[in-house]
């Protein structure tokens, strides 16, 4: 409850991934109530680990999950396991509902609920997703370095994706699939660095056991792969707060949806601040992590600020006097 207990909490955080928690983290320890909402489906959850990350490298996505959940549980910060159905501006603050029909009351909302991955129309990409069908050269590349890797033309960001992936292995072939055909240009990168481009639409990986083995094209060729690097559609998971009027626009790289924010993470909507993979799309865990104590910060900030001017109104009307002795120091 909060000081003058209109609120439940100072701050309701949709979403505990790295964002969400770390946000929640540096609110808790500015002495400020806050839960935090969340699913329990990190996106990187089918991966074995979260790499890149200084400290923490090789840590399995779940368990960075539940010490983060610690340490906010350690500052007095409340994890709440349910979904987020739904917001609503209530007077000066919000009323969240969850799926199970409790509502929680706060002064400010940080969103971070991340994004889904919307995979290219290919049979069995699904199932293999964060082991060897993948999509980041700095997540996995390591872990598939040396391998025989295709990438999958899914996007505008694919040719570059091949470029990255070709610093991992000497074996690298790209499937056009349905993308249009190749500027010239890119045609000679790929030519000039060894990789080979496969004409024609691909129709479903292929597996042996539980590995993938290789791709299958629709008129039936097959070629043998150890990993296969696509670029997903990425959508910012926010539809559901469309009744606070938070917007979700197309993102200027054109590789998906995302919420707009100002540096620091604040939304167009008053009170609400966004944080990792819902705004910034192309967030690793680390950039996620930073973004959410950065949001954390500007809501207490903000927070403290609204606090200061009611304080001066309230001295100004208890104390006239003093509040003009003070404002002429
Ligand atoms: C397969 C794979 C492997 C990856 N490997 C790496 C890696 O090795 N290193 C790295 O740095 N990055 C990696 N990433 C990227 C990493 O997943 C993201 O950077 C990170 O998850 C972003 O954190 P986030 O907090 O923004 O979102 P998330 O981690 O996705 O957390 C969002 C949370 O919000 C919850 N949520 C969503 N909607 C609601 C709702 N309505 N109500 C309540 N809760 C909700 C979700 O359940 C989830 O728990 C990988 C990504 C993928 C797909």
């Amino acid at each position: 409850m909060t000081e003058n207990g209109a609120y439940d909490y100072d701050v309701v955080v949709i979403g505990g991934g790295a964002a969400g928690l770390s946000g929640a983290v540096s609110l808790a320890r500015s002495r400020r109530s806050v839960a935090v909402v969340d699913a329990g489906e990190p996106r990187n959850a089918p991966a074995e680990g979260v790499h890149v990350l200084l400290g923490r490298e090789g840590i399995a996505p779940r368990e960075l999950v539940a010490r983060g959940r610690e340490e906010l549980r350690g500052y007095g910060g409340e994890v709440i396991e349910g979904r987020v159905v739904g917001a609503a501006r209530e007077g000066d603050g919000f009323a969240v509902r969850l799926a199970d029909g409790a509502i929680l009351r706060s002064r400010r909302l940080l969103v971070t609920t991340g994004l889904v991955d919307e995979f290219p129309g290919v049979a069995g990409l699904a199932e293999r997703w964060g082991r060897d069908v993948v999509h980041c050269p700095y997540c996995h590349g390591w872990e598939v370095r040396g391998q025989r890797i295709g990438v999958l033309s899914a996007g505008p960001m694919s040719v570059h994706q091949v470029l990255l992936m070709r610093q991992l292995s000497d074996d690298v072939v790209f499937f056009a699939h349905t993308a249009p055909p190749l500027e010239a240009e890119d045609r000679e990168r790929l030519a000039a660095r060894g990789i080979e481009v496969v004409e024609g639409e691909v129709a479903a990986v292929r597996t042996d056991g539980d590995r993938l083995s290789g791709v299958r094209l629709a008129d039936g060729r097959v070629v043998e792969r150890d990993a296969l690097a696509i670029a997903t559609r990425m959508v910012a998971r926010a539809a559901f707060l469309a009744e606070l009027g938070l917007p979700v626009r197309e993102h200027p790289m054109g590789v998906g949806e995302h919420v707009p924010t100002e540096a620091g993470g604040r939304t167009a909507v008053p009170g609400v601040w966004a944080a990792g993979n819902v705004t910034d799309l192309m967030a690793q865990v680390g950039a996620a992590a930073a973004a959410g104590t950065m949001a954390g910060a500007q809501i207490n900030g903000d927070l403290v600020m609204e606090e200061a001017d009611r304080a001066v109104e309230r001295m100004r009307a208890q104390r006239p006097s003093a509040a003009a002795a003070a404002a002429d120091l």
